[in-house]
């Protein structure tokens, strides 16, 4: 069965054996282990994946690819395969005994950011997550403060998950090869009393108004929430630019409102 990729739903279908393998080497999967793929597209992933689990789920929006994705999957165990959109998908519906989510995908970079604010949303029932996004969104979540790329997706995502880097995967891996550069990256929701955010809405608020102008200090960016007294008595001083504090800063802040 062929299958002409399609722009609109990201597809770009991994081909490169080596890169295959060292991906789900880096997933590690045992077998039992409760794995959902979002975005099998052609299978490249789900076989090696459902090689080593035995069972799994898949979630594919594009429905053309679901005969191809469940023929090419069939003799290397039993695939659960649910053509929706990740994006509404509940993946709280998923969890059916003890055991937490291993949420995988090479995900379309037109999505990336929404799926992964999506995924937020079920942390509890997520054990880790292992995704290929484009390089540059990437070094994104993963950056530290003082950089210029530490922004709001690096905060957001560091206060919830412990967000590891782990290696980069040029265009040619792919057909047909994307513009940009891939990276892999693993994230691991932290325990609730690590996180220790009391009101996640009023902390993604303060996060998302920090960040509205970069420029601005932390004063200015602020004001619709807190002045700058109240933010010099949390020991934090107001003048400064939003990228200089630490993900543990603007959960002082959160906790300050
Ligand atoms: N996993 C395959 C691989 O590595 O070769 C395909 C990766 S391709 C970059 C992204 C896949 O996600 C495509 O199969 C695409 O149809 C699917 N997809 C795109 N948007 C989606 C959505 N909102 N929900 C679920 N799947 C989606």
């Amino acid at each position: 069965m062929s299958h002409r990729p399609r722009k609109r739903f990201g597809q770009n279908f991994l081909h490169d054996p080596i890169v295959i393998r060292k991906i789900v080497d880096a997933i590690d999967p045992q077998p039992g282990d409760h794995l959902v793929e979002i975005g099998p597209g052609q299978a490249a992933l789900t076989i090696p994946l459902l090689e080593r689990v035995g069972r799994m789920e898949a979630i594919e929006i594009d429905r053309d690819l679901v005969p191809v994705v469940q023929e090419r999957c069939a003799p290397y165990g039993e695939l659960s395969l649910h053509n929706v959109d990740a994006l509404k998908f509940d993946f709280r519906s998923l969890k059916t005994d003890d055991r937490a989510l291993r949420v995988v995908g090479n995900l379309p970079y037109n999505i990336s950011t929404p799926i992964l604010f999506h995924l937020l949303q079920s942390r509890e029932v997520i054990a880790d997550m292992h995704f290929m996004l484009q390089k540059e969104v990437v070094e994104r979540m993963a950056a530290g403060p003082g950089s210029k790329i530490y922004g709001r997706l690096s905060v957001m995502l560091q206060a919830w998950c412990e967000v590891t880097r782990l290696f980069d995967i040029g265009p040619g891996a792919f057909n047909p090869p994307p513009k940009v550069d891939s990276s892999i990256v693993r994230l691991v929701p932290r325990p609730d009393e690590e996180v220790a955010i009391d009101d996640p809405e009023g902390f993604a608020k303060l996060v998302r108004l920090a960040f509205a102008q970069r420029r601005k200090t932390l004063r200015n960016n602020l004001k619709p929430l807190m002045d700058g007294e109240q933010i010099s008595a949390l020991g934090i001083d107001p003048g400064v630019r939003p990228e200089t504090l630490s993900v543990a800063d603007f959960k002082l802040l959160a906790a300050g409102l």
